[in-house]
């Protein structure tokens, strides 16, 4: 792309140059020396770029024309629920009454704001049929950290200190055992059957005395729905664990199915993909965590409940974790979150799931014609593709991504989940019109022609987008944050 489309205007910075005016000081002038210890006093002005407000916006504005957004494109990133933000939920995170406030300040003078998080809690459990909700994890990792450090309480509580183990599926998202391990755990994995689902047999070959619990995504990260949940949840209360349930997927169940009827003991969501909070580059998220009644006590405190109808953080809970975040939980996304399920009632969330559910199958059966699908059967909000077939002819999952973006997409989540070689997930959601699904659906088609009849053409992608393929890793560890990089 021509430079002229991105002017990176810090680095024609201009000494002396403003973006400011200040009126004269009112005031006497103050020594900062005076009052404040030296330590924390520049001897000399920053570095920083000096440069018109104009320019600054250019700037800002070349950059976010670089990204991609939702609000840009089509964003299938399967797992991730990149669904539109409906913009109602930014005028009410902005009120003033919401916007405005500390969190030191004394609960009784913040009512509002804490009745919103009350119902949000109680609308939460309802959603996913659990006793209680704890709004406190900033995300689903943290979510199922807390969640596994309840479930290790109960077992020391009643003195198991044998149960060391926490059984993953081998299609699990990475955090599972991840969290499972920083939560003192060792993690196991239990097999796929050939449906892509939990395979019962080798479940009941791992299950024991030192299993802890089992942690579950459903439907699991193929898009498919673990039919044989009761019987797990027997399988594994009948050996003395819990069922821990990652809620990453709720949007295709949302109104239909309940965690908690399913057996389930512990569950997090993912209020940033679920319920409509912004995401991507990071967060913030919110994760918050539900537990069954025999779980409740060790919830994290304080508990946000309420009494005579005034709201306050209840402390009094002994058995509790203790606290996993200053406060109580990213406020910001809790708001949107409430937003969204107010708007959309009961009614709406069942049809959210439906069409996310309707998106996906559409997607799978058109795409299936010329990419591998490994399990055949109706998914439910995403699915997995597999670019075997291209590989054949030279052509990677990575490329095929690459290719996507000289077409203005996003590309799916690849490579993920493990158990499915060349991995590509696709996840519509709800918010896409017929017209976008095809879109996307025909390039896919296309590109998967190109692998054909001009294999380097993918190979070599992307051809329209700022940078081409980057060293992810490098960019990643060792990120250049100083626009003036020292040589
Ligand atoms: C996104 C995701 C997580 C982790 O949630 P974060 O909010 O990103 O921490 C866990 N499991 C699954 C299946 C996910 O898709």
């Amino acid at each position: 792309m021509d430079k002229q489309d991105f002017p990176l205007i810090f680095e024609h910075s201009k000494a002396g140059r403003t973006s400011y005016s200040l009126p004269e000081l009112e005031i006497e002038e103050f020594d900062l020396k005076e009052e404040f210890d030296p330590v924390y006093i520049r001897e000399e002005a920053p570095d920083l770029p000096e440069v018109s407000e104009l320019q600054i916006i250019r700037h800002y504005t070349a950059l976010s024309k670089r990204n991609h957004g939702v609000d840009s494109g089509f964003y299938p990133l399967g797992s991730c629920t990149m669904k539109y933000n409906p913009k109602m939920n930014e005028d009410v995170a902005r009120m003033e009454g919401f916007s405005h406030i500390h969190p030191y300040q004394d609960p009784k003078s913040v009512q509002g704001a804490l009745k919103v998080m009350y119902d949000l809690q109680s609308s939460l459990a309802a959603i996913t049929g659990m006793h209680e909700v704890t709004l406190q994890p900033a995300a689903g990792a943290q979510g199922e950290w807390t969640g596994l450090m309840m479930i290790r309480a109960y077992h020391e509580a009643n003195g198991e200190l044998n149960r060391t183990k926490v059984i993953v599926p081998d299609s699990a998202h990475g955090t599972n055992p991840a969290s499972a391990t920083v939560a003192g755990f060792e993690a196991v994995t239990v097999k796929s059957n050939e449906h892509g689902t939990v395979d019962l047999e080798d479940l009941k070959r791992v299950v024991g005395e030192d299993t802890a619990a089992l942690m579950l995504t459903n439907p699991n990260t193929l898009g498919l729905f673990e039919e044989n949940i009761v019987e797990m949840a027997e399988i594994v209360h009948q050996a003395g664990g819990k069922l821990y349930y990652d809620g990453a997927n709720l949007n295709a169940v949302m109104g239909y199915a309940r965690p908690g009827d399913m057996g389930f003991d512990v569950v997090h969501l993912n209020l940033h993909k679920t319920f409509t909070g912004p995401h991507g580059g990071g967060g913030p998220g919110s994760g918050p965590v539900g537990v069954s009644e025999e779980l409740a006590r060790f919830l994290p405190k304080p508990i946000l409940s309420e009494a005579n109808g005034e709201y306050y953080f209840e402390e009094d809970r002994p058995d509790s974790i203790g606290r996993v975040k200053p406060f109580y939980g990213n406020f910001g996304i809790n708001l949107r979150a409430y937003t969204y399920i107010r708007t959309m009632g009961a009614e709406g969330l069942k049809k959210v799931s439906e069409y996310a559910v309707l998106n996906a199958n559409y997607m799978m059966r058109r795409l299936q014609e010329e990419y591998e699908l490994p399990y055949t059967q109706h998914c439910k909000h995403e699915f997995v593709l597999s670019g075997k077939r291209q590989k054949k002819l030279g052509v990677r999952t990575l490329d095929i991504a690459k290719r996507l973006l000289d077409f203005g997409y996003h590309p799916p989540t690849i490579y993920f989940p493990l158990n499915v070689e060349e991995a590509l997930m696709v996840e519509p959601t709800e918010t896409e019109s017929k017209e976008t699904l095809d879109g996307f659906i025909d390039t896919m088609i296309q590109i998967s022609n190109e692998a054909k009849n001009d294999p380097e053409l993918v190979q070599e992608a992307p051809y329209h987008t700022v940078v081409k393929r980057m060293d992810e890793t490098t960019a990643a560890r060792k990120p250049v944050l100083r626009y003036n990089r020292p040589q």
